[in-house]
């Protein structure tokens, strides 16, 4: 059912008690659109009950001023979406939105439940018709279904039933209701704008409509936002086994965002500063690759005491498809999206930093091209531990066989990016680096150690995730 899924790692934001609440979203979704640039929508309460614009696309061409206008309504919520596998992009388009027996609901989820799945089935036996393939959606037949009379209640006793990584915001008609699950896989930031209150994925969207950051919804908890105020109730218990999702500090968010409450730019720059003390090299630039190795690098260069230099530039306008002239041109690929600058590099030794390895094969271009340009020595230093297991809460990453650091040791990938050495940031360190460092993260892609364990994990992973037990604090579901 779900097995071809995408794993979301999308962006959610909500407005309660402003006007223009459809605007407000809109723009804290330009703001997170590297979170997801596959579609996005909005969804607002108003006194005609909801209305919605939603469709694939970045978030620049789907809304404008004429749609944005016509959503009239205080209360708002939205979301970008991450990329999707095959054909059901616009029935599983988000906020997915209902009217059922306790008024209009609607519903916009970052993560992936890891047991969808199974309360799917059951649901289907029990007579539920399902609208979309999405994972969010048996969240909603949970609620609808829920023998609780207040939302409140039925939505608590819902979530307890979920597994896996969801921060979510919800829209009813007179609330903006903000969850967080158990482990906080997924960022989630409350805010403030004048007499409203705003929740987002990511505190950048903050700054971009000048609202004031207050503080992360916690882990396990649901913060309710009505005509009352702002309240809070837990649905799980505080400090049991949080797994915060490393990866966003390392690649996924902005890094001018503050990520489970510490700044994500700074964190970054601690894994560079830790690469450095770890893998010392004479060398004479010290280059990073545009955009997510850029912080790494700063720190690289500031304790290494070597020039930083902006020696590959990228193409920040390169759409989905693009057309070739017949007789190819070697590297066509990268080199629309990346050029290498020959007078910053020819003769010298360069050490190229990133933040993490995936499959390979772009840095392996990467590579080639600054070879090309003269470089005398190439070394890449990644920010990261090695990516060996797959992800199921959340990022996007291809499966164990396509993993390059799961089926290879340093030697065959330094042969296979035709670099003179390779060197990762270690676990350690990584965890050093992050300020939080008593915090609870997450590292399943690089240990193995998946922190909420589920049925079929084998099976959907193509019987490619290590064999043993969960070895670190395990969850207990609720
Ligand atoms: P590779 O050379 O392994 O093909 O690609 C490495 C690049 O992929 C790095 O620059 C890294 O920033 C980026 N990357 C890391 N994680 C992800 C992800 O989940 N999705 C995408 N699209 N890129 C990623
Ligand atoms: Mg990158």
């Amino acid at each position: 059912m779900f097995k071809d899924k995408p794993r979301e790692a999308c962006g959610v934001a909500g407005v309660y008690g402003a006007p223009e609440a459809s605007k407000l979203v809109y723009l804290m979704l330009y703001a997170m659109q590297h979170r997801g640039q596959e579609g996005a929508g909005i969804v607002v309460a108003n006194d005609r009950g909801f209305d919605a614009v939603r469709n694939t696309g970045l978030v620049a061409d789907i809304f404008n001023a004429d749609n944005l206008a016509a959503m009239a309504g205080v209360s708002a919520i939205g979301h970008v979406r991450y990329s999707t596998t095959g054909s059901s992009v616009e029935k599983n388009a988000q906020p997915i939105m209902v009217g059922y027996s306790r008024g209009n609901l609607a519903v916009a989820h970052n993560g992936n439940l890891v047991n969808a799945d199974e309360i799917h089935r059951e649901l289907e036996e029990y007579g539920s018709i399902f609208q979309t393939t999405a994972d969010t959606e048996v969240l909603i037949h949970l609620i609808a279904r829920s023998a609780e009379d207040d939302f409140l209640d039925a939505l608590t006793d819902s979530l307890k039933k979920l597994k896996g990584a969801y921060s979510l915001v919800l829209l009813t008609d007179d609330s903006l209701i903000a969850v967080r699950d158990p482990q906080g896989f997924r960022p989630l930031a409350l805010g403030k704008i004048k007499d409203a209150y705003v929740a987002a994925s990511e505190t950048c969207a903050f700054d971009l409509i000048g609202a004031e950051y207050i503080r992360d919804i916690e882990p396990g908890e649901i913060v309710i936002i009505d005509r009352k105020g702002m309240r809070s109730r837990r649905f799980a218990e505080k400090n049991t086994g949080e797994a915060l999702c490393i990866f966003e500090n390392i690649y996924f968010s902005r890094p001018d965002s503050w990520i489970f409450g510490h700044s994500c730019w700074e964190s970054r720059r601690r894994l560079g500063i830790m690469l450095a003390r770890e893998n010392k090299h004479a060398a004479d630039i010290v280059v990073p690759v545009p955009d997510s190795g850029v912080c790494a690098a700063i720190g690289f260069a500031e304790e290494s005491r070597l020039p930083f230099a902006m020696a590959l530039i990228r193409n920040h306008y390169v759409g989905r498809t693009f057309i070739e002239p017949s007789q190819s041109i070697r590297d066509f690929g990268v080199r629309l999206k990346f050029n290498c600058v020959r007078e910053a590099v020819k003769g010298k030794r360069v050490i190229v930093v990133d933040d993490s390895l995936v499959r390979g094969t772009t840095s392996r271009k990467i590579v080639s091209m600054i070879r090309q340009a003269g470089a005398r020595e190439i070394h890449m230093r990644l920010s990261s531990p090695p990516v060996k297991y797959p992800c199921f809460y959340g990022m996007d990453f291809p499966t164990r066989r396509e993993l390059i650091a799961a089926n290879h040791d340093l030697g065959q990938i330094a042969e296979f990016l035709q670099v003179d050495s390779v060197a990762y940031l270690s676990r350690e360190g990584m965890l050093k680096a992050m300020p939080n460092h008593e915090g609870n993260f997450c590292q399943a892609c690089f240990n193995g150690d998946y922190p909420v364990d589920f049925k079929n994990r084998q099976e959907i992973s193509g019987r490619d995730v290590k064999e043993k037990q969960v070895s670190r604090k395990r969850i207990t579901q609720i």
